[in-house]
């Protein structure tokens, strides 16, 4: 697909590590597999592994870590 981002570049199906914050906690997910742009390196992450991913940074945050590296697995 095209990037929304740049709108020039186009994705490739890659591995991506993602970071996400909140509140007083970083969650960092390593080798997540996602669509990735070839110009600016921008990740798309499809709906099933969004969700998963939220939902792992989400319980993270409950447990209060400030700073957590997690591999995702399938
Ligand atoms: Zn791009």
């Amino acid at each position: 697909m095209k990037c929304t981002i740049c709108k020039t570049g186009h994705t490739y199906p890659g591995i991506t590590t993602v970071t996400l914050q909140r509140n007083n906690t970083v969650v960092v997910i390593r080798d997540v597999p996602a669509e990735i742009c070839e110009d600016c390196g921008e990740y798309y992450l499809s709906k099933p592994i969004a969700r998963r991913v939220y939902a792992d940074a989400e319980e993270a945050v409950h447990r209060h870590v400030e700073v957590e590296i997690q591999r995702y697995a399938a």
